[in-house]
């Protein structure tokens, strides 16, 4: 496995391309807008100048990084030499099963297509395409070139080959991979997403504030960051949709959404990535943590 295609440049998709390019894979990375691929590129770039500051990496090994990642918007070019697929687009059910419909037609036939999703069926989406034995999950966490674990999702007709091949790739990455069975948002999420629904329900029950919240999570949990701003982190759109799957997928009222959450996505408070959430980034991520909702 040398060429990687990652789709979707948000924040999952510019991390995994960073990532695979720091470990010498050549990454073709595709989006549906230019400004996604512009913005991917500066954070890769930025993020890389950090690795060198750190002693992480030498200036000429960041170079070579970046050189090694080549931007499409066009899907044919950016398909043609791929031997795996990292699909991370937007968490959205009909989109991803669109798009595999489209992968499977286009990439080259033995490519595996890896899904990034959060909590979207692994199974469902293999049976959109004609190579079910070649889709699996691929869940990375956020930040991508910080945390060490690959969730690995087997679809019900996931092959062994395939499930081998994306733990020796997760390795060579520097990464821990851990293999779990297909079921609505997996482990990591099926745990985390009901823990932030709580806080938020914590939060608009009120008990406490979004400051006290997190500050009990973190120093009593010992969590290096509390729930409400590790949902800024994750997006709250993700949550919500994550949230939405494992209410529908395992049919429990304890995992519909707290409506707060949901008025918040409406007004496009979506925490980081829109510069305000539960806490406002307007002074950039070191102000952070003064939270503006009582
Ligand atoms: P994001 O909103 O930051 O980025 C999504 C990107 O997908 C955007 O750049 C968008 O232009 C692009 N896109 C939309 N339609 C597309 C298409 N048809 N083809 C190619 N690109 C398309 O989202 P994100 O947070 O990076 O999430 C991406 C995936 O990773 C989701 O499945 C999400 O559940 C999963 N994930 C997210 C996190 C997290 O902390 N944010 C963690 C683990 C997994």
């Amino acid at each position: 496995m040398k060429n990687v295609t990652v789709l979707g440049a948000g924040t999952m998709g510019n991390g995994i391309a960073h990532v695979l390019a720091s470990h010498g894979f050549n990454v073709s990375l595709f989006d549906i807008a230019q400004p996604a691929l512009d913005k991917a590129m500066g954070t890769i770039q930025k993020n890389l100048d950090r690795q060198v500051s750190k002693e992480m990496y030498t200036a000429e090994e960041a170079q070579a990084a970046l050189g090694r990642i080549q931007c499409f918007i066009d899907i044919d070019a950016a398909l043609r030499q791929a031997d795996l697929v990292i699909e991370a687009a937007t968490e959205r059910e009909e989109l991803k099963l669109q798009i595999f419909r489209d992968l499977d037609s286009k990439a080259p036939a033995g490519c595996i297509l890896a899904s990034n999703t959060s909590s979207i069926s692994i199974g469902k989406i293999a049976a959109v395409t004609q190579r079910p034995e070649l889709v699996i999950g691929m869940h990375f966490m956020n930040p991508v070139p910080v945390m060490k674990l690959v969730e690995i999702i087997r679809g019900y007709k996931t092959s062994n080959a395939t499930t081998d091949a994306v733990i020796e790739l997760s390795k060579a990455l520097g990464k821990t991979p851990i293999a779990c069975h297909d079921y609505p948002g997996f482990v990591a999420n099926r745990i985390l997403m009901p823990m932030i629904n709580e806080a938020i329900e914590t939060l608009q029950t009120g008990v406490a504030g979004v400051a006290e919240i997190d500050g009990i999570m973190k120093l009593g949990m010992a969590h290096p960051m509390g729930p409400l701003q590790l949902a800024d982190f994750i997006g709250l759109d993700v949550c919500l949709s994550i949230l939405r799957v494992l209410h529908q997928g395992l049919g429990q009222p304890k995992y519909a959404p707290n409506p707060l959450l949901v008025n918040l996505v409406t007004a496009g408070d979506l925490g980081v990535k829109s510069g305000r959430g539960f806490y406002d980034y307007s002074g950039g991520l070191k102000d952070a943590p003064v939270a503006y909702l009582r």
